[in-house]
């Protein structure tokens, strides 16, 4: 019976590769991947030898179609992408909404993701959060960007390349002010490292140092503390009114 796996792969340390999800890219009859390129030496790796298909933002409507094709004729068939859980800043949510709207069934097989490995480790609230992708680019735009997300409460995790990553520190030192934030630096790999400070201190820090500015980064900075305090103080009210209407 046909099933589409959604499966997770490393983002950077190939031992975090699940058994599972090892499994399943050997017994899948194909496997959708953005570049063959870059997928190859990974199974290659794995010993795994499951016929290749490329789906990438460029081709990703016609390669839907015939991933779903393949679908509707019983394959099953595992969705990868370069690095980390598919559909997370990565093509696939075509494909998995029109596999759910045709009825088909559609399994995660969980592993890393940049943004959630990031935020367990930071030490930022972790409580709430919210994933924004990619900042736009263009000075005017990442900074009405920033600007709409400077009352959320909860921390903000964006995905950024280390080059862009002093820009959109200096942005958000200018919109937000100084609040706790993180740059989390080639994760699970060989460099991996973690800075904490202000983004205007974090930019300095960058600015300082082009090691730091190579490789894959995350950045987090904490939300806002000030609509965090009223949403705590709005519950705290709820409940305690509650309390008071259930007393006699
Ligand atoms: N689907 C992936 C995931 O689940 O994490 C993300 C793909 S997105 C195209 C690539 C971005 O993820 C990079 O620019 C970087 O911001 C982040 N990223 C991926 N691997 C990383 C790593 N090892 N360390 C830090 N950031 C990483």
């Amino acid at each position: 019976s046909s099933v589409l796996y959604v499966v997770a792969t490393p983002i950077g340390n190939l031992a975090d590769l699940s058994s599972r999800a090892s499994r399943i890219l050997a017994e899948a009859d194909l496997i959708a991947c953005e570049d063959t390129r870059h997928s190859r030496p990974l199974l290659h790796h794995l010993g795994i030898d499951t016929p290749l298909l490329s789906l990438h933002e460029h081709n990703e409507p016609e390669a839907t179609a015939r991933v779903l094709a393949a679908l509707q004729a019983g394959k099953s068939v595992a969705l990868i992408s370069d690095a980390g859980t598919p559909l997370i800043s990565d093509p696939g949510f075509v494909l998995v909404r029109a596999a759910r709207e045709q009825g088909l069934r559609v399994v995660p097989v969980p592993g890393a993701s940049a943004a959630i490995c990031a935020l367990s480790a930071a030490g930022l609230p972790s409580d709430r959060f919210l994933f924004v992708g990619f900042p736009p680019r263009g000075d005017s735009a990442r900074h009405a960007w920033i600007e709409s997300l400077a009352g959320e409460p909860g921390t903000l995790i964006c995905y950024e390349s280390g080059r862009r990553a002093i820009a959109t520190l200096r942005t958000m030192a200018a919109v937000l002010g100084p609040r706790p934030a993180v740059v989390a630096r080639e994760l699970t790999k060989h460099f991996e490292s973690f800075l904490s400070g202000d983004p205007a201190a974090l930019a300095d820090r960058l600015e300082a140092d082009p090691e730091q500015q190579l490789g894959e980064l995350v950045l987090l900075v904490e939300g806002d503390r000030r609509t965090r305090a009223e949403r705590d103080m709005a519950e705290q009210q709820r409940v305690l009114r509650i309390l008071a209407d259930a007393l006699p």
